[in-house]
């Protein structure tokens, strides 16, 4: 256990000072899914404990460490049930990344709780916890290695059946097997560029292979062109099927369909519902953001 502390220290403090560097906070997340992998591949790792996925926020409270003096989210409170597409919308800045920071225990929170099958994620195995969870971020990041690995990631004892099943939900088949390596193409800094759309094609086939109970979809289809968009929605309603999603959004379009969509404003969520019951909440910040968005579009 020594060995796992050290090393999500060391993740930690990697983690601040990438985002003091650069506040691409979606970027680093992607890295950081990566650990419970590789902690996993430590041969004295327990299995992972399948957890069913309801998630509660209980007035939570949090300041990020390096800048104690601004409370990011002052007051949250929010259910999600196993099963349930949540969908977080806000202005920029308001912590909707912050939330999905705190919940894959990125972070300690100030105060209140977070609880995951009624238990605070504080008192599970850090391990076993994000085990459970896959984040596909706006820009996804793959490691150097061939696309195999990059969708074995998260099941390294995957069969190659497992593997090609899991391309082919998430969209991605059609492009690997245009590359005449294919599954060994390499990836990376030495290998293929692939296109924003494709490297989040990969990551969804790595989640769909980890199959978590909870995902977190951080504006996954904001920076896409509208051809890969509409393959990426396609492959990440696949994917969200039969667990606990939680949506940041910034096209509203993509979360009409949410069972529940929350409005993050000032460290709050300030307005809860379908999206037929906040398009008529008056003077709803829902509402407003709807008007402006489906009208110029
Ligand atoms: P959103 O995802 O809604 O755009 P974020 O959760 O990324 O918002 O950020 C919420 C607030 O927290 C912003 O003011 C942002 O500048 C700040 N913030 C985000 N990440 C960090 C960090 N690692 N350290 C300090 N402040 C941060
Ligand atoms: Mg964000």
């Amino acid at each position: 256990t020594t060995f796992i502390g050290a090393s999500f220290g060391g993740i930690a403090e990697m983690y601040a000072q990438i985002q003091k560097a650069v506040g691409a906070t979606e970027r680093v997340f992607e890295l950081l899914e990566e650990t419970p992998e590789a902690i996993n591949a430590n041969p004295k790792a327990l299995p992972v404990e399948k957890i069913k996925g309801n998630v509660a926020f209980k007035n939570v409270a949090f300041s990020y460490p390096s800048r104690k003096e601004i409370q990011v989210l002052k007051e949250v409170n929010f259910n999600a049930e196993f099963g349930q597409k949540i969908a977080l919308v806000g202005p920029s800045g308001a912590g909707k990344s912050t939330i999905s920071s705190l919940l894959l225990r990125f972070y300690d929170i100030t105060s209140g709780e977070i609880l995951v099958d009624g238990k605070s994620i504080y008192d599970y195995d850090l391990e076993n916890l994000r085990g459970n969870m896959s984040i596909v971020p706006q820009d996804v990041i793959l490691f150097g290695g061939t696309i195999r690995e990059n969708i074995a990631y998260g099941k390294p004892d995957a069969s190659d059946e497992e593997i090609m099943l899991a391309a082919k939900q998430a969209n991605a088949l059609n492009f690997i097997e245009g590359f005449p390596e294919k599954f060994e193409t390499l990836v990376g800094e030495r290998g293929v560029k692939l296109s924003g759309g494709q490297r989040q094609r990969i990551a969804i086939a790595r989640a769909l292979l980890k199959n978590p109970s909870i995902l977190i979809l951080d504006e996954a289809t904001s920076s896409l062109d509208s051809e890969s968009e509409k393959l990426v929605q396609e492959a990440l309603e696949v994917l969200m099927e039969g667990r606990t999603s939680i949506i940041i959004a910034h096209r509203l379009s993509t979360i009409r369909n949410a069972d529940k969509i929350l409005v993050l404003d000032n460290g709050k969520i300030t307005e809860e519902g379908t999206h037929q019951e906040l398009i008529n909440l008056e003077n709803g910040i829902y509402k407003n953001l709807s008007n402006l968005q489906f009208s110029n579009s």
